[in-house]
Formats: C-alpha cells, structure tokens, sequence
C-alpha cells in the first residue's frame, strides 16, 4: 500500500525540520525524507575540521519560537559545527519532528499526477509514497562537487570531501595532505589541517579574499542583552539585505565620498569586529567597481602585511572585485602559509592535470600525498534539485525546464510544476543572506499558501508564465545593476562544467 501524506518533505535540515513544523500546526499530515541518518542538513555532512558558522550564532538561528531563542545557549560567537548539529537535534526533540521524519532515504525520482493532484514520489530503494504538496527543502549546498581530475579513483591515499566529511573525523597528525581549493570550507580547515600534517599543499586554482572572524567566547552579559531584546535584535538585522546585524553603524556614504583616511578607519573598525559585516562599510560597494576597488585594497594590503614571503602573498591575493565571489571568514588562514610545512600550489595557468596512486600531479611536478581534501563546494542552488527525476503537469521534467538554467517564480515555484515548493530556490535570496532569516520566510509563506488552498476550496497552485518570466526579468536586472555577476562564481554555476551561467540567488536580499 502506498502511503498517503498532504505534504511530502524532502530534506530534514532547517528548512525541512521547519516546514514540517509549520504544516503538523495546520492539522496536515506529512513526511520528511531524508538521505542522511540525522536531521541538521549541511552540519550533518560538513564535520569537516573547522566547521562553524560565519553568521554569528545568536542571529544564524531560528526566530519562530521565543522559548526556543531564549532557551538554547550558544557558547562562542561563531558556533562550531558540532554545537549546531546539536542545536538541529535538540529542536528535533523540542518539537516531537523525529516520529516524521524517515533517514537514510534518498528520493530519486518525483511525478505529479494532474487527475488525482497528487505527487507520487520513489526513494532510491524503490519505496513509493503520495503526497497533495511536494516541498524541496533540499538545500541550496548539498550537492557536493568533486571535479572529475583524470585518475580520480586510482589513488590509494585516503579521499575525503569537506562535505561528506566521515563521522568519525580525520586525524592527519604525521600526514602529506593535498587540499584542493581554496573556498569557504577550505579557508576555514587549511589552518587546523595544517597544525597536524607534516606538510600540506593547497592546490589554488583562484585567490579568494577572506576577512578574521574574530571569534570568541560569548559572554553570560553579551548574550543576556540580546535575549532581554531578542525581537528588536531580529529586527535591528533585518534592516540589512542580508538579514546580516553588526554592531556597526548601518552606513549611509559612498565609499569615495569620505576621505582616504575616513575610509581606511571604517574598514579597519570593519576588520577589527571581523565577519561578513565588512562588506556593508559602504552602501556601494557591490555596486560601483571603483567603490569596491577601495575595499578590495584594504583587504589586499593585509594580506601583503600577514603573508611574509611577497611571493606568497601575491598569489593569495585576489585581483578581482570583492564581494562578487562569497566573501570568506576565517580563524589564522593567510598566517598559516607563513609555516616552513605549508606550500601554496598555483593551479590557475597549469592546473592539476591528473590524480595518480600516490598524488597529485601539475605540469611536471608530482606531489606524493597520504590523503587528499576536495574543498572543491557543491553544485549549488540547483544540483541537489535536479538531481531527482521530477516530472511535472504533462510528463515534463524539471531537467528539461531549467535545461539553460532555472527558472522560479520568486524561487518558490516553477510553471509546469502544480503544488511543487522550493525552499530557498534559486531566484530567491537564499545564499546571499543569513539563511535561517530566508528559509522561514519561505516556510512561512509556503504553509499560508496551503492554508489559503485548503480554506478557498482549491486544489492546486502553480506560477503562471507571465509571473514567472516577470520574475526572472527582475532577479536578472537587479544582479545586472551590481557587481555580482563580474566574476566567476558559484552564483552563477561556474563551478560546475556544462552548467548554465546564470545568476541564481536574488540580490536585494530577503531584509524586512
Ligand atoms: C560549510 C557550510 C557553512 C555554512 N555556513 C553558513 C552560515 O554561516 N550562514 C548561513 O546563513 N548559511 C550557511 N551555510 C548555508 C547552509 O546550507 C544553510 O544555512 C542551511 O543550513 C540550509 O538548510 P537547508 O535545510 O535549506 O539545507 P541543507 O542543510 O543543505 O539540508 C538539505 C537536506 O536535504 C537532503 N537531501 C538532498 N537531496 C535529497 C534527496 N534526493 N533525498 C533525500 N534527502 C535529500 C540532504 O541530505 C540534506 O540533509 C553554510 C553552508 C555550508 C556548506
């Protein structure tokens, strides 16, 4: 017997433990899927070493629930990967959502039945299950991206992904370590893999520009005054785009309309508070090249002022626009090639050009490794998606849809595709923003919409073209208008070969 839900949820991480949340309080039934054998999404699969949050903890957590916020404790400024999958655990048992919630299930394939209105998905295993509404809540970075390096499986080393990271953990004390990549996941490992391998190299195909964190213990007082306030705090930060607070002065200038040394002072405020509040010094930043140029510089000149051999450092710093490419925050990362045990590796002009039994080998030179690290990200915002079968109104598959890129209306829903929700889709805000701010307003959103289905009588909802193209003209001349699409970056699928270059996420942010 197939088993019958009004909602079917397919990923249990924040968005997916959310929206099972919202739709139980609406009397519906459902069923969240969940390829893992826990709840927690990214920080299930991330234990990379290093892993933490870079919004800080006190606002990259939900808001729906006042005793939750008040109840739970973060202990540092930027939570460690283990203190939020424990945080995804304890919200699992806070509101009863396991008993709802079936791991180790893959979805492969998903069609939609346009005389019943029903979905009728199939796990990897062949197990079937119906449901009125299908919500994707599988994540924006879940679908990890390991270039396909000829030779990649002849190594006898040991392989790891940062985010497929083995439960266990990974101890390289005494190890020859390769990290390929130079992005979030590696700027935050490069540093506490380097004070266990006896040598590492990092295989860098592009410089990236990364800003300290600045991390600490919170203090009882620090986090006592947000709790006193906690609705206004939540307010206060969604005065940004991003729904990203700093304790900085939310600013009002132009870059170039204060004085070199005025700007020099806010950047070095901006560094010294350290985290993605750098970016908003200035309120054109991401928007005019000679603005950004003044930021990218100050960054530049640190990275001159840490790196000692200027060598080194020329090839740690980016040439490009900051901001266009995510911005990193790291813990001692450009320090960390100042070690005798550490070799920075260009791969941009002669890139690794195959993957042997014991290494890695670039142009003639041939790197004898015990382990390799792809710190080499995901294919973003639409892999996890299309990597499921789903057919939509008449047979048509998502696949075929979004064959030269995807296509939402508000990157919730796409034409073809009745009763079919994305969370964080692309065309949405998502990855430029504190992600827990975007995903329960789709949550929120998405649960009414079923609410006002079911009261008005309706069985079904779908984007109409004309929304959708309108949408679509929008995401893309508002990303037009910045800075963002000046590079070449996983917002735009560039990762990823084959995958069409569109810009994916909604630049003005999901700020309220
Ligand atoms: C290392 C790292 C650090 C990050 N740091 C931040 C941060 O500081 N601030 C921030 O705002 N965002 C951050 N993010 C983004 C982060 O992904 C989101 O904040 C958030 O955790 C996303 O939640 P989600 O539920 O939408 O997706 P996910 O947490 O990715 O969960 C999706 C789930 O869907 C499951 N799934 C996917 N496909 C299938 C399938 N076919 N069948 C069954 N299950 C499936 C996956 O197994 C996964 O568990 C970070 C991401 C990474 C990778």
């Amino acid at each position: 017997m197939v088993n019958e839900f009004d909602v079917v949820i397919v990923g249990a991480g924040f968005a997916g433990m959310y929206m099972l949340h919202r739709v139980r309080s609406l009397g519906l039934t459902a069923r969240v899927l969940e390829a893992g054998d826990g709840v927690g999404g990214t920080w299930y699969w991330n234990r990379y070493p290093g892993a933490r949050c870079d919004v800080e903890s006190m606002q990259y957590s939900y808001q729906f629930s006042d005793e939750l916020q008040q109840d739970w404790e973060w202990t540092e400024r930027y939570a460690t990967q283990p203190e939020i999958l424990e945080y995804a655990n304890h919200v699992a048992d806070r509101f009863d959502l396991r008993g709802d919630i079936q791991c180790d299930t893959r979805v492969a394939a998903a069609t939609w039945d346009d005389a019943s209105a029903r979905w009728t998905i199939r796990t990897e295993a062949g197990d079937e299950c119906r449901g009125r509404f299908l919500v994707m809540a599988t994540g924006c970075l879940s679908s990890a991206n390991i270039p396909d390096f000829p030779g990649r499986d002849s190594f006898e080393g040991a392989p790891y992904h940062t985010g497929r990271w083995p439960h266990e953990g990974v101890d390289f004390t005494g190890k020859r370590v390769g990290v390929i990549g130079t992005g979030s996941s590696a700027i935050q490992s490069i540093p506490i893999i380097a004070e266990q391998a006896a040598q590492l190299y990092v295989f860098q195909r592009t410089a990236s520009y990364s800003v300290p964190a600045a991390n600490r213990k919170l203090t009882a007082d620090e986090v006592r005054d947000v709790k006193d306030e906690y609705a206004a705090f939540r307010a206060f930060n969604s005065l940004m785009p991003t729904a990203i607070g700093s304790k900085q002065p939310i600013p009002e200038a132009s870059a170039l309309a204060v004085s070199h040394d005025e700007r020099e002072r806010v950047y070095e405020a901006r560094w010294d508070e350290g985290g993605l509040p750098f970016l908003g010094a200035f309120i054109d930043l991401l928007f005019s090249p000679e603005a950004n140029e003044t930021a990218a510089e100050f960054v530049r000149a640190k990275i001159r002022e840490i790196v000692k051999d200027p060598k080194v450092a020329d090839r740690l710093t980016p040439k490009t626009v900051i901001g266009c490419k995510r911005l990193c925050v790291d813990t001692g990362y450009f320090a960390t090639f100042n070690k005798p045990t550490v070799e920075l590796v260009d791969v941009s002009s002669t890139p690794i050009s195959e993957i042997t039994p014991h290494g890695l080998r670039v142009g003639d030179r041939e790197f004898d490794v015990d382990a390799i690290v792809f710190a080499t990200g995901f294919d973003a915002m639409t892999g996890a998606l299309l990597n499921i079968d789903i057919r939509g109104r008449d047979g048509q598959s998502l696949r075929h849809a979004w064959e030269a890129g995807p296509r939402t209306y508000l990157g919730l829903g796409t034409v073809g595709f009745p009763n079919f929700f994305t969370i964080s889709g692309p065309g949405s805000p998502s990855v430029l923003t504190n992600m827990i701010v975007s995903i329960e307003q789709h949550v929120e959103w998405i649960a009414d919409c079923m609410a006002y289905l079911r009261d008005n009588g309706f069985d079904r909802i779908e984007a109409t073209p004309d929304a959708q193209d309108a949408w679509v003209d929008h995401v893309n001349a508002i990303a037009d208008f910045t800075l963002f699409p000046s590079c070449n970056s996983w917002y735009l699928g560039a990762n990823v070969p084959g995958k069409p270059r569109v810009f994916m996420p909604y630049v003005a942010g999901c700020g309220r």
